[in-house]
């Protein structure tokens, strides 16, 4: 089953203005299975960034058309969360409070974000630091809350741009593992964008190699994991 869909889609910075235009994507093909655990690898700069943020709604692209659930995307699509590199939790926040932000700016009710936030915090590990702040914890905790924010609003589809980027090595390998167990447990679809193609062979069902600028696929990979 089709869960996301983008079609000849091509992302020109500048194209609306005289100055210099940047061929940035495209045009891009890609056909999103509903579970999948998708891996995309390339150069940096090849366009990677700008592919997850027209699948997120955050960029429009100049060609070509953005399915989700059947629908096209126009704006940010319900559904649909977003984990980046930086970290992305606000520093005058409890861990607690990054959780529920999401929930409270979208109105949902306070014991339903009670127990989500509860439940995100747990399942990430973080209940020993629901009460701190962003800058007490280590780089990999700071993730973990990131991710965690995404999960308390139960996307059905994870876009996860360069997450484990900042971190080393063995918090790495560990991460990976949690977005497994993430993965697994919501029964989302998952788009990763890593330059490390171990994680992207260790955790994904299908890579996709993207060449040089301007970004397009060259290849797609199975990985021929068994999954039950
Ligand atoms: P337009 O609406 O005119 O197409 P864009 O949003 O595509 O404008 O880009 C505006 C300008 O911002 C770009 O032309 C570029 O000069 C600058 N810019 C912003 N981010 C970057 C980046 N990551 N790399 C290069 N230039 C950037
Ligand atoms: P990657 O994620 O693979 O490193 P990006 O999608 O970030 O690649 O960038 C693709 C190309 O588009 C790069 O050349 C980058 O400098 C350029 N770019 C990214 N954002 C902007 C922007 N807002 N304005 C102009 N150019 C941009």
């Amino acid at each position: 089953e089709v869960h996301a869909r983008l079609t000849g889609v091509t992302r020109i910075y500048g194209a609306g203005t005289s100055g210099t235009k940047l061929h940035a994507l495209g045009p891009v093909d890609l056909t999103l299975e509903r579970g999948e655990f998708f891996s995309v690898v390339g150069p940096s700069g090849c366009g990677k960034s700008t592919l997850l943020d027209v699948l997120a709604g955050l960029a429009v692209p100049t060609d070509g058309t953005v399915e989700f659930e059947g629908k096209a995307i126009r704006g940010v699509p319900d559904g649909v969360g977003v984990v980046f590199q930086e970290d992305a939790s606000f520093a005058w926040l409890t861990v607690r409070d990054n959780v529920a932000f999401g929930l409270r700016r979208a109105g949902v009710d306070a014991a339903e974000i009670a127990r989500r936030v509860d439940y995100a915090i747990g399942f990430m590990g973080l209940r020993d630091f629901a009460n701190a702040y962003p800058s007490q914890l280590s780089g990999g905790m700071r993730q973990r809350v990131c991710i965690a924010r995404t999960l308390v609003l139960q996307p059905r589809l994870i876009l996860l741009d360069e997450p484990f980027g900042a971190l080393d090595q063995q918090t790495r390998l560990l991460m990976g593992d949690e977005l497994l167990r993430l993965w697994r447990e919501t029964g989302a679809t998952v788009l990763l964008i890593t330059h490390a193609l171990d994680e992207a062979a260790m955790l994904s069902d299908r890579v996709g190699v993207m060449s040089a600028r301007p970004g397009v696929f060259i290849d797609f990979v199975a990985t021929g994991w068994p999954r039950e």
